[in-house]
């Protein structure tokens, strides 16, 4: 499998790197069939596979052999491979029909300086066939890295020992880091809190989200009132959700937003939260503004009502209540020293966490939800992934340069109400209720997470 950076046209002349050159003699060219896949696959059958099979051709899959040695590559044997222009193809693509009348008779001859290297049937020299070969490969999102580059460990991280550099993981032991990055994001009150019917917007350490999903599914499904706490994005994307859904199957369903500002999404411009406050009341969604939830209480033993205490002392009934009042930082392991007043971790623009007064700058980064910048968004927490992986390779490196991460003021959002439209704010402007529908609305970028996953 190859990334973009290693493909380069056959006929190409491709420059080889000075690390790389300076390591010759010793690199070896290798004559092997390529296919390209027409599309990003998960989890496919080998009779799936030729869906995804855009085309054969040809390819040469150099290697160069010093970085082949453990030693040399860190353990990683696709080191050797893994350079710039390492993967040229082409030029011609052959479709799937024709290869597959052909594949008994073609053969692929590699030559270098015009000497025969390599002379094969294709057929005969296959242990697994493109099908099957893709299908395996669409099993594993990580597959595309090497397995010697990264270990996996599912646990929960419990302490942290900056002075041992060391992390303890539930009933696994200890892990020695030379860095560390401390990626733990975020939870939801309605995810671990008895304040709040249990819904799963972000159920960390939790395996069993589908059966939790399921539960607060039925809970909603069985419920004719329900009060959302919290005026921000969450609110506004559920409630418009479920009014739909009440809608679609004609149940009354009294949906209200108990929110502590004004408007609906403040950080939006006037217009958008206009925009927003439009779309829910078409829904029949009731906002109640400037109030704040300060107590609830659940229904005895299952029974009866949740009550919703006001900040001007009304008391609201509902079959459900469900907080959606902002997010919570994972930090239980992290030493209290590194926390800001509210629990984020504190960086600084490397997104570094700084050891006391005078000391040396310590080897553990932060990223994303779980960092003192305020902008708790997923494609932030990306941006912010890369700052620190460039830091840490320029610390390993010796480099001087650092890159700086700063979130900026631009605020990017897409708050779908339901699946036919919604508002935001892109660039200074608020998109239209269409625009919104057809970016964000229609599968609230679902698809996009598998990808995002990969990196
Ligand atoms: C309902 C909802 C809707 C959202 N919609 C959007 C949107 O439309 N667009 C957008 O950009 N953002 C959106 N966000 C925000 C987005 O989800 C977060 O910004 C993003 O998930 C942050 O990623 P992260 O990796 O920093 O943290 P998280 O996604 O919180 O991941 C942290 C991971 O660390 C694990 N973890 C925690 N503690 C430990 C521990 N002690 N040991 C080991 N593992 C641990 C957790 O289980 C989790 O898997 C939304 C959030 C919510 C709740």
């Amino acid at each position: 499998m190859s990334r973009p950076s290693y493909l380069c046209r056959l006929s190409q002349h491709y420059p080889i790197s000075r690390f790389c050159a300076s390591h010759l003699p010793g690199w070896e060219n290798q004559g092997e069939l390529v296919f390209v896949t027409s599309r990003e696959c998960r989890d496919i059958t080998p009779e799936e596979a030729s869906e995804y099979i855009l085309g054969y051709t040809i390819g040469n899959d150099l290697s160069c052999r010093f970085f082949q040695l453990p030693e040399q590559s860190g353990g990683r044997f696709f080191y050797a491979m893994d350079l710039d222009k390492f993967a040229p193809i082409g030029s011609v693509l052959v479709s799937p029909t024709i290869f597959a009348k052909e594949t008994a008779s073609t053969s692929l001859v590699t030559r270098i300086n015009g000497e025969v290297k390599q002379n094969t049937v294709i057929e005969k020299d296959m242990i697994f066939f493109p099908d099957e070969i893709l299908s395996w490969m669409s099993q594993n999102a990580f597959r595309q890295y090497s397995s010697q580059s990264f270990k996996f460990v599912k646990g929960k991280v419990t302490s942290l020992s900056v002075e041992e550099k060391t992390v303890l993981v539930d009933g696994q032991g200890l892990f020695s880091f030379d860095y560390l990055v401390i990626a733990s994001g975020s939870t939801t009150e309605s995810s671990i809190t008895s304040g709040s019917t249990p819904i799963p917007f972000k159920a960390s350490n939790s395996d069993d989200m589908r059966s939790r999903i399921k539960a607060a599914q039925e809970l909603i499904s069985t419920s004719s009132s329900i009060v959302i706490g919290g005026g921000g994005p969450i609110a506004v994307e559920l409630a418009g959700e479920l009014a739909e859904a009440a809608m679609e199957v004609e149940k009354p369903v009294s949906i209200t937003i108990v929110s502590a500002t004004e408007r609906v999404l403040p950080m939006l411009k006037i217009s958008g939260s206009e925009a927003a406050m439009k779309l829910l009341k078409n829904k029949n969604v009731v906002v109640r503004s400037s109030r704040k939830v300060i107590k609830t209480t659940p229904p005895v033993k299952g029974l009866g009502s949740w009550e919703i205490f006001l900040d001007n002392e009304e008391k609201l009934e509902a079959d459900l209540y469900i907080s959606a009042t902002g997010a919570i930082p994972n930090n239980n392991f992290v030493p209290q020293e590194f926390l800001d007043e509210k629990g984020w971790v504190k960086v600084d623009q490397e997104l570094r966490i700084r050891g006391k007064e005078g000391q040396a700058p310590l080897p553990i980064f932060a990223a994303g939800d779980i960092t003192n910048n305020s902008m708790r968004l997923s494609f932030k927490a990306q941006e912010q992934a890369a700052v620190v992986a460039a830091n840490i390779i320029a610390d390993i490196s010796g480099r001087t340069t650092r890159r700086s991460y700063d979130q900026g003021q631009c605020i990017l959002m897409m708050v779908p109400v339901g699946s036919t439209g919604g508002t935001g704010q892109v660039f200074g402007l608020t998109p239209w209720s269409v625009m919104v529908r057809l970016i964000k609305g229609r599968d609230y970028f679902i698809s996009k997470a598998a990808s995002a996953v990969t990196a």
